[in-house]
């Protein structure tokens, strides 16, 4: 075990390889070494145009131009998640950034909206809630004001090969090392089985202390290197392939992404400014592949610019996320589908607690426990978080719907449903990327309904009640006003 990590070694050039290379460098102190190996006949998963709102964070502490990195990226402004056809065919509802409403007291917003709602109001959760209004409205602007009425969180959607190649420059230009070459083979240290170098088809070889990998779905270090062990979670979410197809972009981009379910599986639209990302997410299972890309082409709102390319995978992740001197992040760690848009989010998470942890005077093991436990608990927060689009639903146009309904679920996600049912409760874990308002409007679009309020909503009276709740609304509609079409602004803001 090296006493200090003077030498850190990326394995892989794909979107987890750059972001990792560029924060390391930006956090670490220059006297540590990072070099970066990719192989371009090889290539990146090239998928992944969707994120969440901390992405901002991230690129703000690298010290990233926002307008540069639109500009660079084709990137547009993400406000939500339209979910089509999720409950039963022809419903739909939306999962935004945003939170309904405002802070009112002990409980949460949508306490007060159910009672509100059973005193007679006619409007959604949703109606009081910004993200929502502006999508369906299709604008956006930047609203520079601490009222938190008017806060408006956002992400965006990108085409994640360039983000790679945006962060590369920034890496490189930090000093990153980047080599070229294949790794064909990682040489262990006998006695520790940590790994010490990687072999390129070149004969080269690249030394280091620490070694993270991001070899994408191969898992080249962590699983292939190390054999550590890859938890299979497909019997709950069973979807083990994606086809994805460009096509030409739409003459008005939307500032969210919409998710449309299928008989089986689901599709993404996600608008660029240069073209939109399409593609199907579907359980071999239940739907062949010349199905799928056949569903797919035939829901495409513009031209198809390429024919469809599959991807497989298996929906769980690796025991441990770090194990000895290997580090995973991205798609080696683990493969949740695309539903929320978390992946990237997952890179991130995954390179900000390697960089609390990082290893000082040689690797801990208790601290590599803390890591891989963190960790866990991320990726089953997620795992149960979409598990729920699926289970609970109201369709009954096929097996695949029927057996998702039907299935068996994960304690903790049979606990949340059921207390969110009889008592509106959102029990919300730290490790939770998804604040309260994301699981309630999950909750509810898919169709449940809570038998109760929390009896702090109570201390109003219904009248005091719906006076609030329409000076709530009034205020919400204000912001309205100052925004721009989205294009407009996309156009305005990256001149
Ligand atoms: C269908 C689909 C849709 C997705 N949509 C989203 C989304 O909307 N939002 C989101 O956040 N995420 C999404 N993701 C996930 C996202 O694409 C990935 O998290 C992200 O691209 C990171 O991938 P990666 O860098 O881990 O792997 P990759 O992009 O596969 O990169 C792997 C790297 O390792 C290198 N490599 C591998 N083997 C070797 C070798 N032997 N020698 C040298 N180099 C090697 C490759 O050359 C490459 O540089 C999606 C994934 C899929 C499959």
């Amino acid at each position: 075990m090296p006493q200090t990590i003077q030498n850190v070694v990326i394995a892989g050039g794909g979107t987890a390889g750059w972001m990792t290379a560029a924060l390391l460098r930006r956090v670490l102190s220059p006297t540590i070494r990072i070099e970066l190996v990719e192989s371009e006949q090889i290539g990146i998963v090239g998928v992944g145009e969707a994120t969440i709102p901390p992405i901002q964070t991230f690129n703000q502490f690298l010290g990233i131009d926002e307008k540069a990195f639109l500009r660079e990226t084709h990137a547009t402004i993400k406000l939500a998640i339209k979910f089509e056809n999720w409950k039963t065919q022809g419903d739909s509802y939306y999962h935004t950034f945003g939170a309904p409403g405002t802070t009112m007291g002990f409980c949460s917003f949508h306490h007060y909206w159910l009672k509100a709602k059973q005193a007679g109001l006619a409007q959604s959760l949703w109606d009081f809630d910004l993200n929502y209004l502006s999508c369906q409205q299709g604008k956006f602007n930047k609203i520079n004001t601490p009222n938190p009425l008017y806060e408006m969180q956002y992400a965006y959607h990108f085409d994640s090969a360039l983000y790679g190649q945006f962060l590369r420059k920034t890496a490189e230009q930090a000093g990153v090392v980047r080599t070229e070459g294949i790794i064909e083979h990682v040489q262990q240290d006998p006695d520790s089985g940590f790994i010490t170098a990687l072999q390129l088809t070149n004969g080269q070889q690249i030394q280091g202390d620490l070694f993270i990998d991001c070899t994408g779905l191969r898992g080249l270090l962590i699983q292939q290197a190390l054999g550590v062990s890859y938890e299979d979670w497909s019997h709950w979410l069973p979807a083990d392939s994606a086809q994805a197809v460009p096509s030409e972009r739409f003459d008005k981009t939307l500032p969210y992404t919409r998710s449309i379910a299928h008989r089986v599986g689901w599709q993404w639209r996600i608008p660029l400014t240069h073209r939109n990302g399409n593609g199907i997410v579907y359980s071999s299972q239940y739907l062949s592949d010349d199905e799928a890309g056949q569903t797919l082409l035939n829901n495409l709102d513009t031209k198809a610019l390429d024919t469809p390319r599959t991807i497989r995978f298996k929906t769980g992740r690796t025991d441990q996320q770090w194990c000895k001197n290997v580090v995973a992040i991205g798609l080696s760690s683990g493969f949740l589908e695309p539903l929320e848009s978390t992946s990237i989010h997952l890179i991130q998470s995954g390179i900000v607690r390697l960089m609390k942890m990082f290893p000082n005077q040689g690797i801990s093991q208790a601290m590599v426990d803390l890591c891989n436990a963190e960790s866990k608990d991320e990726f089953e927060t997620i795992r149960d978080f979409i598990i729920l689009h699926y289970h609970v639903n109201q369709r009954d146009d096929s097996d695949f719907w029927r057996d998702m309904r039907n299935m068996a679920i994960p304690d903790r996600l049979a606990q949340k449903i059921a207390a969110f049912e009889d008592t509106a409760a959102i029990f919300n874990e730290q490790s939770d990327i998804f604040r309260d308002a994301s699981w309630v409007q999950v909750m509810m679009g898919q169709g449940l309904d809570p038998k109760d309020y929390h009896p702090a909503a109570d201390a109003m009276d219904n009248a005091q009640l719906m006076d609030a709740m329409q000076q709530i609304y009034k205020a919400k509609q204000q912001p309205l006003d100052k925004l721009m079409n989205h294009d407009e602004f996309i156009k305005r803001y990256t001149a």
